[in-house]
């Protein structure tokens, strides 16, 4: 089972993907914006297996976020799915750049985007 960071201002969002993956047996870690998720991840205390991300968050949006993921050596082979209202192709090309694996629109299908989980996380080696 992994460790999942789950980044999204909207508190409803992550608690329905905090149950969603809970239920999956994954352990979740937030933060409400992408500042905060950051800091989260250089602390590198929780070894995060996967994150989510929203694009729309105060004081850093998620494509910001993962620019910075994207600079560090040891971040960037996280993989991250993006979960946001957002469909602009090119908010989506800057995204797979940057190593987002997944772009998924909310509100999302839950057994669809748990089986997406799946698969990366097997792919990664962290089942
Ligand atoms: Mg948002």
């Amino acid at each position: 089972m992994s460790n999942v960071l789950i980044v999204d201002d909207s508190e409803t969002v992550r608690v329905q993907l905090r149950n969603d993956l809970a239920k999956e047996g994954h352990t979740t870690f937030e933060a409400c914006n992408g500042k905060a998720g950051l800091q989260m991840l250089e602390e590198n205390v929780h070894h995060i297996d996967l994150i989510f991300c929203d694009v729309n968050m105060p004081e850093m949006d998620g494509l910001s976020m993962c620019r910075e993921i994207h600079k560090n050596d040891i971040l960037k082979s996280i993989p991250i799915f993006m979960l946001t209202t957002q469909t602009s192709q090119e908010m989506k090309s800057i995204g797979k750049d940057l190593g987002v694996v997944a772009w998924v629109i909310k509100p999302y299908e839950k057994k669809k985007l748990m089986n997406g989980v799946a698969k990366v996380l097997a792919q990664t080696g962290c089942t």
